[in-house]
């Protein structure tokens, strides 16, 4: 479960929001030990600098919209031109629009970076349920679930103490615009992966334990690196 990667890859990791995108992204990094890049945690970063920008971002980030193409390709750029990913690295939340998609391919390929796309599908019901138990240490960056991984001491976490916060934008209305955001602009990224002729897999981010779905998606990285 550690060795590096043979080849520089880029796995990109999409699905609706609360399908557990980040805490794959995690325990995948763990595994292959390779960089893990989250566009989201970078905006929310950015937020807190509470300039010009960063309340531009968070206005939108609060409400459940996306941020513009052209920032996040350009926070992605400047992030994948960094020593850490030269071995590869895992997209977590990008390219998350058609045209993300397209800049981003066109970048990998100019890099010489091969990618492995892998679809994170969760049932709407499931996700809802989940987002609303999420719990975050802003300190840190530590992820909880009220269901299924609550912190020891309530309302504190595990790692660091600091008092845990819901997220703006997990609130139950903005969830539902994430989900219109996801359903209009993410969606169509599964036909455009699947028909061309990449590496593309569906797997199912409900049925199973978060360390075994991360024990399958390792597995397919694993087995593209050895063809
Ligand atoms: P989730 O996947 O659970 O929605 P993220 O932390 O990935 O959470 O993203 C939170 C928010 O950050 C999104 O709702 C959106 O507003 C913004 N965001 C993240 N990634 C992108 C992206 N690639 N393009 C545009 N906006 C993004
Ligand atoms: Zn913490």
């Amino acid at each position: 479960m550690s060795e590096a990667p043979q080849a520089a890859r880029a796995l990109i990791l999409f699905g609706p929001p609360g399908s557990g995108k980040g805490t794959q992204a995690k325990l995948i990094q763990d595994c292959l030990r390779i960089a893990h890049i989250s566009t989201g945690d970078m905006l929310r970063e950015r937020m807190q600098c509470g300039d010009d920008l960063g309340q531009v971002i968070k206005r939108l980030v609060d409400n459940g919209e996306l941020v513009t193409d052209e920032l996040v390709n350009r926070m992605v750029e400047e992030r994948i031109g960094r020593p850490d990913c030269a071995a590869g690295f895992i997209l977590d939340g990008y390219p998350r629009t058609l045209s993300q998609a397209g800049t981003i391919c066109q970048r990998l390929a100019a890099r010489g970076f091969g990618w492995v796309v892998v679809h994170l599908k969760v049932d709407y019901n499931i996700i809802i349920r989940r987002l609303a138990g999420r719990r975050h240490c802003m300190k840190c960056g530590a992820v909880f679930n009220l269901a299924s991984n609550p912190p020891k001491v309530a309302d504190s976490c595990d790692k660091c103490s600091a008092a845990l916060t819901v997220r703006e934008d997990d609130k139950e209305q903005v969830i539902r615009r994430r989900l219109e955001a996801y359903d209009a602009q993410t969606r169509p990224l599964i036909e455009f992966f699947s028909a061309e002729g990449n590496a593309f897999h569906e797997v199912d981010g409900a049925q199973a334990a978060p360390q075994q779905i991360a024990m399958r998606i390792c597995e397919l990285i694993r087995n593209r690196n050895g063809e």
